[in-house]
């Protein structure tokens, strides 16, 4: 099966390339030229499937399966921000160093070195005849610092719960097994076996 990627995000593509090894996995922007899409949704799964849609009647193609990802960060300490706002935190052409050294400001003007926080993915799954949507969640703590150059975006100031290094320091294959991307992807897998 063809499933078209609603996402050009390198760190993303690669991650769900590598979880999903089943699947011809192609990420739109090869198929079409990229363009953008208005995240206005009020939280991960509405913003998930307004990308997912958008790529799929951009596509003009029954047969095609198109599968999106809406991720972020949301920090307890920050009354759960950024949130659905994770991709543009320190502004519209952030790139993701930038946020990461936002976050981690924000965090110590709390006065504190570090706060529980999590991580979601929603995943949206649009064919021509039905739409589906399953959640994801990695559950940890934010910290002040920057450790580690594996992963992408905030990775390297985030430590999962039952670990003592950030997820840009731990190995690739310990975020494959427990990431919130991982857990959402092991669902919609049961969906795309069923299409
Ligand atoms: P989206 O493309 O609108 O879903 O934005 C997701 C943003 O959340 C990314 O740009 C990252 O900053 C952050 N994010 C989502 N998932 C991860 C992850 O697995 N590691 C690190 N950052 C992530």
């Amino acid at each position: 099966m063809k499933l078209v990627l609603a996402t050009s995000n390198k760190g993303k593509v690669r991650e769900i390339k590598a979880l999903c090894e089943d699947f011809e996995v192609i990420p739109y922007s090869e198929i079409i030229d990229e363009f953008e899409i208005v995240e206005d949704g009020d939280d991960f799964k509405s913003n998930a499937l307004i990308k997912a849609r958008a790529v799929f009647k951009a596509l003009n193609d029954d047969d095609v399966v198109v599968f999106a990802d809406d991720s972020g960060i949301s920090v307890d300490v920050l009354d759960g921000e950024p949130g659905i706002y994770s991709a543009r935190y320190a502004g519209a052409n952030a790139t993701d160093k930038d946020n990461l050294y936002k976050l981690i400001s924000d965090i110590k003007a709390k006065n504190v070195n570090s706060s529980p926080a999590h991580y979601t993915a929603a995943i949206a799954i649009v064919t021509k005849e039905a739409e589906y949507t399953v959640h994801g969640w990695m559950y940890g703590e934010a910290i002040t610092k920057a450790l580690g150059d594996g992963g992408f975006g905030y990775d390297p100031m985030f430590i999962p719960l039952g670990y003592d290094k950030t997820l840009a320091e731990l190995d690739d294959e310990v975020k494959k097994r427990i990431s919130h991307r991982a857990k959402a992807l092991s669902l919609a897998k049961i969906i795309l076996q069923s299409l």
